[in-house]
């Protein structure tokens, strides 16, 4: 186990910390249609389409579109105004977004023989097509990308590695790069932005979505969620009024549990002996006991609680 106060990411073995993001995903994630095409024209429509409209309503018309132009070579042979029209009739967003799109298809077909380009660099130069969305093309199309460092990945990393808030610039590319196991861009983005969007939201959501970054996280090992885009929190405001709260839902759905058990499973740095360990623990549910919400017995070395 790292200790959270000082770990870094130069100190901490990656490895384990990647496998278990990546098998994180693999078990279980959000279905989306354009996670199972490595078309760059199909990634390309719905990058565009999810800047500005909720993911549920893009597949809509992300399917509809592919109808109406299922190639890119199809785009750029209809005319503009068809497809500012398509993007009114489905509430999309700018429609500049619309005419780009347009465009980036027109410059497909006529400056790059009808192949996209497959590197970050050169995607950016088509039209609409800034470092983000090239990134995201190269990755999900040709796994050829860097680290996807958007607001959900961005509060993932800075919840969960202490340097990136020690540092006095946190350059949120680098440690998000180093962090990604090399040639692995389509997957791996696929996973981090998944965990930023159903595990680590504003309201993080670590043990009901088994997040597999528990064991290293900086914010879970310490009650402390703040991120760029959640500057405080009162209902998290510190660890002890978090456990407190892990500790009355858990018991909530048990009768009664022991000590040690009840341990495990708020932290998965628990040890009986260790700082946070049966000492620790017992100070917490003396406090609930005084605050009439939890009941403790002993019987010899047996501590069992309960809710009142
Ligand atoms: S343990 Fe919680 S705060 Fe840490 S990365 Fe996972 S979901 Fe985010």
């Amino acid at each position: 186990m790292a200790d959270s106060e000082t770990d870094t990411l130069a100190d901490t073995d990656l490895e384990p910390a990647r496998e278990a993001l990546l098998s994180w995903y693999r078990v279980d994630h959000r279905s989306f249609p354009w996670r199972e095409t490595t078309d760059p024209y199909e990634i390309l429509v719905s990058e565009v389409m999810s800047q500005q409209t909720q993911l549920s309503r893009v597949v809509t018309a992300w399917t509809a579109f592919l109808e109406q132009w299922p190639t890119v070579a199809d785009l750029a042979d209809d005319s503009r105004a068809e497809v500012v029209g398509f993007w009114t009739d489905h509430s999309l967003g700018y429609n500049n977004r619309a005419k780009y799109l347009h465009e980036a298809a027109c410059q497909v077909v006529t400056e790059f023989d009808g192949q996209f380009p497959s590197d970050p660099e050169t995607l950016q130069e088509l039209m609409g097509v800034g470092p983000y969305t090239a990134n995201a093309v190269a990755s999900f199309a040709f796994n050829n990308g860097n680290a996807v460092v958007d607001t959900n990945v961005k509060r993932v990393l800075y919840r969960a590695f202490a340097e990136i808030h020690n540092a006095d610039d946190p350059d949120y590319e680098t440690v998000a790069n180093a962090l990604m196991p090399p040639g692995e861009s389509r997957i791996w983005n696929n996973a981090i932005m998944e965990l930023g969007g159903v595990a680590c939201g504003k309201k993080p959501r670590c043990d009901e979505a088994s997040c597999p970054w528990r064991e290293w996280c900086h914010a879970y090992q310490t009650g402390d969620f703040t991120a760029p885009d959640v500057p405080t929190q009162p209902s998290f405001e510190g660890s002890r009024r978090q456990f407190r709260g892990r500790i009355v839902r858990l018991l909530g759905e048990h009768d009664e549990m022991d000590l040690d058990t009840l341990g495990h499973r708020i932290r998965v740095d628990y040890t009986p002996d260790g700082e946070h360990g049966q000492e620790w623990l017992r100070g917490l549910l003396s406090d609930l006991s005084d605050d009439g919400l939890v009941q403790v017995e002993e019987e010899g070395d047996q501590i069992t609680a309960r809710l009142q």
